[in-house]
């Protein structure tokens, strides 16, 4: 048996970030699932771009705490 699930697949892009956004209908869904459940490397990167993602609306939806805000307007003051 020769190595698999290792290398990058070419696969990825094309399922994943459709996936990602919801852009597909059932059957290409029911494929992209197909595919994650046999690719490890598919797999991986789903989850990562799924926390990543999870991550990124949670913080543009979280309101700032005001003493959060000018603590970090502060740091932002340039120091030169
Ligand atoms: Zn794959």
């Amino acid at each position: 048996m020769s190595g698999f699930a290792v290398d990058p697949c070419d696969k990825c892009e094309e399922v994943l970030q459709p996936f990602l956004d919801r852009e597909l209908n059932e059957e290409e869904r029911a494929l992209a699932e197909e595919h994650l459940s046999l690719c490890d490397y598919c797999r991986k990167r789903y989850r990562f771009e799924e926390e990543l993602r999870r991550f990124v609306r949670q913080a543009a939806t979280e309101e700032m705490p005001p003493e959060l805000k000018s603590k970090l307007a502060e740091l932002r003051t340039p120091l030169l």
